[in-house]
């Protein structure tokens, strides 16, 4: 449109000329003379003198002239400076894409070029200030410039899209009413543009949003460029990160409660409070029973998931307000704070603590499997017990190892000598080290009885350990530190050697001493050297290995069955008899337990204590003698006190029986008297076989 205008009046300007203008006047007046002489000649209107119409003919041409001249002038200079006009407005439009085109005339082709070097520097500086605003826009970040009081005169696309927030609508808004409700108080617009913040700013829709904000002054002559730029960037991930992390430092992610970091700060804290109100805090420190082997006979997942439903279990159980914690595998502890100091508080934290034992002790299915799980309780109080965390942690644990050493699903509370107990575990760790060199371990027998004629059939060793100015230690309480401190091997393997060694003895006095049992823990059957180590034991001794039944817990076989079976695979190619110990105790399947090469299976004496007195144990019994029948095992019932337990057991066809009933276990020498009096004849437990 501008550039057809341009051109028409570009024709125009050169068909004109400079000379044009003369010859139009020239023209105009010719005309008018022409018309003047016409009218002389006796056109013109009658009456009119000669001299009149000359006048009048000479004025119109006059005008013609003008005319013409006036149309030529707009032509050549008007239009030209109409189309610069037009051009200026345009640039000062903002319009520097359009060329200014060069008018016709010197003056204005001269100003026509100006005013396009004019555009050329224009659009360029336009380009620059674009590219910034593309810039800015293009950044992930908030762009905010202010005034130095902290006006917004500019703000990128980011900074509105992360408000909610147009554009316009933030210009001349100050940058605090942006920042939230909370963080507004303690905002300064001077901080703010010397160090980096962490904040929270208020969206359009009242969304809190975390930035980290930084700022920096903007330091110019043109006051009109002073002020400061502030760049925020949205760390809602980041923040929700840290707090996942925390969470997970702090929280037990299987089961969703306080860890011992968690749990030990809440204690700390709860400590003061009871300390400072007057009151009574109590904390229970709860071990499951044996949970181990539920890890080792189900798996690990089976493990876990049965913590989770105890640990859901036992917090619907607990009042409102008490924290249980997940202290590590299978310990908990939870803690009552407010409780009055002026009364006896023991009585409902013993009711408690029996409910949340009952609690555990609740049958729950794992698979198809249904299980049922114990625990042990230590409970100490705040501040009869103790007054700090430590301490107070320290005494419920003692407490609880004493409820476990008590047989377990029970509770106790703290009383000052059962720190003695841990404190002498400890003690008696640091000397087991010396137990072997100084020769402080001994081997006791305990016969094994066939019970069809009261004839000793064998014995099982059980180790011992005669701590001088202490008395004997049961192997019950030492093996599981030595296993701590690996000192098992050892121990082990002397065991093995000094029964070894004590069979050769008595093969010098009687004929057939019959089958001697060892016990080996998990620990002992690790070890990479086990079976060569117990070959060349046999080998310098020169005892025949089928001498010997090595005694081997369910739960022990059942961990790493499968490297279990080729051991014992090897062991009984050697010549050995395997006897599976404490049967009935563990969890495992009697199918699971036929891939072992198994002779002999020892009914746990927990179950032969309650033979008589419960059905259920009794059924057990009976079910177990009848399978080892099945499979042609021999069953052995441990732990036999009673006449009448021996009576029972007799009446099952159980083959062998061990216990108190046929006396204490006995040294080497009360052993081999023992079969001496037998091979003379002389029974010593015929009477009560009547
Ligand atoms: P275990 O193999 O089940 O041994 C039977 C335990 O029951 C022995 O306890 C024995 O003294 C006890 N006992 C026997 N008859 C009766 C009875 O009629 N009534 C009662 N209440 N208890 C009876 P001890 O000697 O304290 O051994 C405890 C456990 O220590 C043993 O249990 C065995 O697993 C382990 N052990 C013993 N000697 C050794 C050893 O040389 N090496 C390893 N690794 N473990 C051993
Ligand atoms: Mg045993
Ligand atoms: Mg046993």
């Amino acid at each position: 449109m501008r550039d057809s205008g341009g051109s028409r009046y570009d024709r125009m300007s050169r068909l004109v000329g400079s000379r044009g203008i003369a010859i139009a006047t020239a023209g105009g007046a010719a005309a008018g003379i022409a018309l003047a002489a016409a009218i002389i000649a006796g056109w013109g209107p009658a009456g009119a003198s000669g001299w009149t119409l000359w006048m009048l003919g000479g004025a119109v041409g006059l005008l013609v002239a003008v005319f013409i001249a006036t149309r030529v002038f707009v032509a050549r200079v008007e239009r030209p400076l109409a189309e610069l006009l037009r051009a200026v407005e345009r640039l000062s439009g903002g319009d520097w894409a359009s060329r200014v085109e060069t008018p016709g005339g010197r003056i204005a082709a001269a100003l026509g070029g100006a005013l396009e070097r004019l555009r050329i520097n224009l659009a360029d500086h336009a380009a620059t200030g674009r590219a910034l605003d593309v810039m800015l826009d293009s950044m992930n970040d908030a762009v905010f410039l202010t005034s130095p009081d902290g006006l917004i005169k500019r703000v990128n696309l980011a900074g509105s899209q992360m408000l909610g927030w147009s554009q316009a609508e933030l210009l001349g808004r100050e940058l605090g009413y942006l920042v939230s409700e909370q963080d507004r108080p303690n905002f300064s617009i001077e901080q703010a543009a010397n160090e980096m913040l962490e904040l929270t700013m208020r969206s359009k829709s009242g969304q809190v949003i975390p930035v980290s904000l930084s700022g920096s002054v903007m330091a110019a002559e043109d006051p009109r460029f002073q002020g400061c730029i502030f760049v925020a960037r949205n760390i809602t991930e980041r923040k929700r990160a840290e707090r996942r992390i925390r969470y997970l430092a702090r929280y037990d992610t299987l089961t969703k409660i306080p860890n011992r970091l968690q749990f030990q700060h809440s204690l700390q804290q709860a400590i003061a409070r009871t300390l400072r109100a007057g009151h009574e805090l109590a904390l229970l420190y709860m071990d499951l029973d044996r949970f181990k082997e539920v890890n080792d006979t189900f798996g690990h997942a089976a493990g876990d998931r049965a913590l989770e439903i105890l640990s859901e279990r036992m917090n619907r159980r607990l009042p409102q307000h008490t924290m249980l914690g997940r202290l590590a595998g299978d310990e908990f502890a939870l803690f009552i704070e407010n409780l009055p100091a002026e009364t006896d508080n023991r009585p409902a934290i013993a009711t408690l603590a029996r409910e949340l034992l009952d609690e555990l002790g609740r049958p729950f299915q794992l698979g198809q499997h249904e299980l049922y799980v114990t625990g042990s309780i230590g409970i100490a109080l705040c501040p009869r017990d103790a007054d700090n965390v430590v301490d107070l942690i320290r005494d419920a644990d003692a407490a609880m190892y004493y409820s476990k050493q008590n047989g377990g699903n029970s509770h106790s509370f703290f009383t000052p000598e059962m720190s003695a107990v841990a404190v002498e575990r400890l003690m008696l760790k640091s000397k087991l080290r010396r137990a072997v060199e100084r020769e402080e371990l001994v081997i006791l027998y305990q016969p094994k009885v066939d019970l069809r004629d009261g004839r000793v059939a064998g014995a099982e060793a059980l180790v011992r350990w005669r701590l001088p100015g202490h008395g004997d230690i049961s192997p019950a309480q030492f093996i599981p530190l030595a296993e701590e401190s690996n000192l098992i091997q050892e121990i082990g393997e002397w065991v093995l050697k000094r029964v070894c060694n004590d069979y050769r003895s008595w093969q010098d006095e009687v004929p057939r001493p019959g089958r001697i049992s060892i016990n080996l823990s998990l620990k002992q059957l690790r070890q990479a050297e086990f079976l060569t180590r117990y070959r060349s034991v046999f080998d310098d001794t020169g005892v025949a290995p089928s001498n010997f039944e090595l005694e081997i817990t369910e739960t022990t076989l059942m961990t790493e069955a499968g490297r279990m079976v080729r051991l014992l695979d090897e062991l009984h190619a050697m010549g050995v008899h395997l006897a599976i110990d404490d049967f009935g105790t563990g969890y495992s399947s009697l199918s699971a337990l036929q891939q072992f090469p198994v002779h002999t299976l020892k009914i746990d004496q927990s179950f032969v204590r309650h033979a008589v007195v419960s059905p259920s144990d009794a059924t057990l019994i009976r079910t177990i003698i009848e399978m080892g029948r099945n499979l042609s095992l021999e069953v052995v019932a441990e732990g036999i006190e009673t006449q009448q337990q021996l009576d029972y057991l007799r009446g099952l066809d159980c083959h062998y029986g061990q216990g108190r009933l046929f006396g204490e276990p006995m040294n080497t020498v009360e052993f081999l008297q023992l079969l001496l009096a037998q091979a003379r004849g002389d029974a010593r437990y015929a009477p009560m076989f009547g």
